[in-house]
């Protein structure tokens, strides 16, 4: 494929960030609940809060960063710019103004940019987590980063 672009591996264990706004918080708890036994095979992070009821409710390891409105999202998307988390699930909440929507605006844009698999509700959650590709390796091409610099401080 053309240089602007390199191949990224999304391995078989995954890095799975977990966020979910306050309307949504039992719902994403029921659904690690309900997906347990796959989750448990992979690494998981989240939002300071949605982290910890995670934990606290089903028994899973979640690593959790700062609480979202605290810049919680931020340090998961960078850690998206960083290669080490390659799967979101965030049930954000469509009917409750946050006060960091652009926090929120912002990781859904950077999880664009690298081509990550991020479900925002239920159904595509379900979907994504019986996927063939949770118990495999694949690959997908991300923006060279290295050559996008390059270019743009010879070009600009
Ligand atoms: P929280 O943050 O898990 O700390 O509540 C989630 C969010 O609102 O982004």
């Amino acid at each position: 494929m053309h240089d602007s672009y390199i191949t990224f591996t999304i391995g078989k264990q995954k890095s799975i960030a977990l966020i979910a706004h306050d309307g949504k918080k039992k719902e994403i708890i029921e659904w690690c609940e309900e997906n347990k036994d796959i989750l448990k095979n992979h690494f998981l992070c989240g939002t300071g809060t949605t982290a910890r009821m995670i934990t606290d409710r089903t028994g899973l390891p979640v690593k959790g960063y700062n609480s979202g409105p605290l810049g919680g999202d931020q340090q998961i998307g960078a850690k998206v710019v960083e290669g080490k988390v390659d799967f979101i699930v965030f049930f954000s909440d469509p009917l409750e103004a946050q006060p960091h929507d652009p926090d929120v605006k912002a990781l859904l844009r950077i999880a664009q940019v690298y081509d990550i698999p991020i479900a925002n509700n239920k159904a595509t959650a379900d979907f994504l987590i019986t996927s063939s590709y949770m118990d495999r390796e694949y690959e997908h091409q991300v923006i060279n980063f290295k050559k996008n610099v390059n270019d743009r401080a010879s070009s600009l």
